[in-house]
């Protein structure tokens, strides 16, 4: 951490999952695509995005409240497998790198 702060350079978006917000390249995008959860790393798949941490603890908590279902204007339950897969493998790509 520099201790240095750009307002407006760095964009900060909300975390669905623990609600705390954090710059938005911390953050995995989401969007829905049909009725399931995609996760968009490249920020570059159109439509609402909805944002979390990219760690299963965030995404449990999203899931739990159904905050993608709300986030994202779903007409019903999304599917969050796929999510959740990759979510989990790159917190374990992560955390080997460590
Ligand atoms: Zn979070």
């Amino acid at each position: 951490m520099s201790g240095r702060t750009h307002a407006g350079a760095c964009p900060e978006r909300t975390c669905v999952g623990c609600r705390e917000r954090a710059a938005k390249s911390e953050l995995l995008r989401i969007v829905a695509i049909k009725d399931a959860c995609v996760p968009d790393p490249r920020g570059t798949l159109p439509g609402r995005g909805a944002y979390v941490h990219p760690v299963p603890v965030c995404l449990d908590q999203a899931v739990r409240r159904r905050a993608f279902t709300r986030a994202l204007r779903a007409q019903g339950a999304l599917d969050t497998n796929a999510l959740r897969g990759y979510v989990e493998r790159t917190t374990v790509a992560e955390q080997a790198t460590r």
